[in-house]
């Protein structure tokens, strides 16, 4: 787990060497295929906040990890899958949807909750991606901040896989512009505190550029396989 202070070092580092550097950054502990025990070894370690990416892992492990500890969801969601997180997360990062927003919105009634999500934007345009396209995010965001039980917190995206961080840079600054023109837009409802970018590969570069919650799997666990 020393790979945790590493990490914290880098992000620190990024900090400082940037004007728009966010000053608290979460860093979101990534288990998917992560065994419970090495998940509770990570929150001994100080980790605040997991993420997952599937339902099924989240149900499956929930009961299992010990501690005061945030759940968020970060994959794909399905909205038949709902209902089953709708009590556990505290914040879903992978909203792009209306079908999607609505069910959200429902179960959220439901629960007697409101729910935080992130929109997540396609700001790489990769076809296999999930998430909202950045010339459609405005209406979007427009259309579920109407929604009651929803609570919109922020942006999210995924950097293209590539060799040299370097050139998610552009993906980066473009989701922070973003957000900083959705937040001068000051929508009733909508709040645009995170900026949820940055995995093992980019992590400081998207720190440079404004990122509050970083995503990261690999560096603290070791490599998928
Ligand atoms: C797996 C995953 C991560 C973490 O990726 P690493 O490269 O292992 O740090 C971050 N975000 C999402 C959406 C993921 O699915």
């Amino acid at each position: 787990m020393g790979a945790i202070d590493h990490i914290r070092a880098v992000i620190r580092q990024a900090q400082q060497k940037s004007a728009v550097a966010a000053e608290e950054v979460l860093l979101l502990a990534v288990t998917k295929n992560v065994q419970a025990e090495k998940m509770n070894e990570a929150v001994g370690y100080g980790i605040s906040a997991i993420g997952e990416n599937r339902v099924q892992e989240i149900l499956n492990k929930y009961d299992q990890v010990k501690g005061k500890v945030d759940w968020h969801l970060i994959g794909h969601l399905q909205t038949n899958k709902v209902k089953y997180i709708i009590d556990k997360v505290s914040l879903i990062h992978s909203l792009d949807s209306l079908s999607l927003a609505g069910e959200i919105d429902k179960r959220a009634g439901q629960a007697g909750r409101e729910m935080p999500v992130l929109v997540q934007v396609n700001v790489a345009d990769e076809e296999t991606k999930f998430g909202v396209a950045p010339r459609e995010t405005i209406d979007f965001i427009r259309e579920i901040s109407r929604y009651p039980h929803l609570r919109v917190q922020g942006l999210m995206t995924i950097g293209p896989l590539v060799e040299d961080a370097e050139e998610v840079r552009p993906v980066f600054r473009e989701l922070r512009t973003l957000r900083d023109e959705i937040h001068r837009l000051a929508l009733p409802g909508v709040e645009m505190e995170y900026l949820s970018m940055g995995m093992t590969n980019d992590y400081h570069v998207a720190v440079e550029e404004g990122a509050n919650i970083v995503r990261i799997g690999s560096a603290i666990f070791g490599k998928r396989i």
